[in-house]
């Protein structure tokens, strides 16, 4: 069985999706595995690098998509790709599925199975594949990195000669993968951490990483069956506002990291909440590149409002590639070898396994998720 992995062309993506190490389990498993010349590059695997754990280097894109029975790339595959690809042939990334309405339908018309990663059950199970997690937790890290940066405080207490100096003051909005690594990475630095999510089930998660958890009566907010949030009425977000606006005027750094799954973020930070912070504090909104959850951000640009820096950079994963690869790389790695069959030496598309009926989208030149056809009313 033949696995090929594409290298990544989206303008300033770093990452790549798989690296030698797995390249290695793979070939070890039974598999075949060709790659695009230069598919590391950008992380400083060469191609030798490849080639010494089994990996076939092949310049020619177009057959190395017609013959490849399994695609693995980092970002969902460009429209021209897919005639190119084998009827059948199955294709792992990120997908986008939401926004990718004509890509989605493309696959399902060129018989592909396209898997998306984005869409892999949140289970114990698929934990090790879960590549929302893997990529989520260093974002939240490279978040208070960037903040710190651009404060012109220090994070930490210090008690020195010329006097005490007060640890930063760091609020984190939204507490799932990300932002529970924020917290930790924050007061790893020695800040004085604040944090809030509508889920109170992450209460003693905070408390846990020696942060305090900001107490505001929402009534019922509850999460999905995944533990994703729910959206919050008008009369909700509103009384959300209220709650955060002393923590955020208190705040030297405040971190949004509230996400909705398949809808845009909640813009939970305004224009009044902003003015009300001390200038030369720092706003990061890791949500800006899903509709952001602060008011004024914009995506990879760092803007000045009321003396408040609002930092809105990109894919914060992508700013420790290496890092992000080897991650990305071991979910991928893992999702194959969770669905290797040692006797038939091949990949086998489990369709009524969980994880599967969760992620795959479309099979058989048809779209087949069922929380997709939902929620699109396909
Ligand atoms: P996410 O990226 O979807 O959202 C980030 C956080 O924002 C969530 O904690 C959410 O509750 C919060 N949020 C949404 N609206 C908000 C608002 N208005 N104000 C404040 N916060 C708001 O979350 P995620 O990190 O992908 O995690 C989603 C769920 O999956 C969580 O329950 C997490 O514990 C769970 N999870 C489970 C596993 C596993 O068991 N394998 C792995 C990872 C995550």
């Amino acid at each position: 069985m033949k696995i090929a992995a594409i290298k990544e062309n989206h303008p300033g993506e770093l990452r790549v999706p798989l690296i030698p190490q797995t390249v290695d389990k793979l070939v070890k498993l039974g598999a075949k595995v060709e790659i695009e010349p230069g598919l590391g590059l950008s992380c400083r695997f060469t191609d030798d690098d490849y080639r010494k754990v089994g990996a076939q280097i092949n310049p020619a894109r177009e057959t190395l998509l017609n013959s490849a029975d399994i695609i693995l790339r980092l970002r969902k595959p460009l429209l021209e790709d897919i005639p190119l690809m084998k009827k059948d042939c199955i294709h792992i990334s990120y997908l986008d599925p939401f926004r990718e309405v004509d890509l989605v339908d493309a696959l399902a018309a060129a018989g592909i199975s396209a898997v998306s990663l984005e869409m892999l059950p949140r289970t114990t199970l698929a934990q090790k594949m879960d590549v929302l997690s893997s990529q989520a937790n260093l974002g939240g890290y490279v978040s208070v990195i960037l903040a710190a940066e651009q404060l012109d405080k220090v994070f930490p207490m210090m008690t020195t000669p010329a006097g005490t100096i007060k640890p930063a003051r760091v609020f984190i909005i939204g507490v799932g993968v990300a932002g529970l690594q924020a917290i930790a990475t924050a007061r790893r630095l020695g800040g004085r951490v604040e944090a809030f999510d509508t889920r109170p089930v992450v209460e003693e998660q905070v408390k846990s990483l020696g942060a305090k958890f900001v107490k505001i009566d929402l009534g019922e907010t509850g999460q999905t069956k995944d533990g994703y949030a729910k959206a919050l009425t008008p009369e909700q977000m509103q009384l959300q506002k209220e709650g955060m606006a002393k923590a955020c005027a208190q705040a030297d750094v405040v971190i949004t990291t509230a996400q909705l799954f398949g809808r845009p973020a909640p813009r939970i930070v305004d224009r009044a909440m902003i003015a009300q912070m001390q200038p030369g504090s720092v706003i990061v909104d890791m949500a800006v590149e899903t509709g952001g959850n602060v008011e004024g951000s914009e995506i990879d640009k760092i803007v000045e409002i009321d003396g408040v820096k609002i930092i809105g950079l990109g894919n914060l994963p992508g700013r420790v590639a290496q890092t992000a690869s080897q991650m990305y790389s071991s979910n991928l790695g893992n999702f194959v070898a969770h669905f290797w069959n040692k006797e038939s030496n091949a990949f086998c598309l489990k369709l009524d396994d969980e994880i599967v009926k969760g992620s795959l989208i479309t099979h058989g030149g048809a779209i087949v998720n069922e929380m997709y056809k939902n929620i699109m009313k396909k």
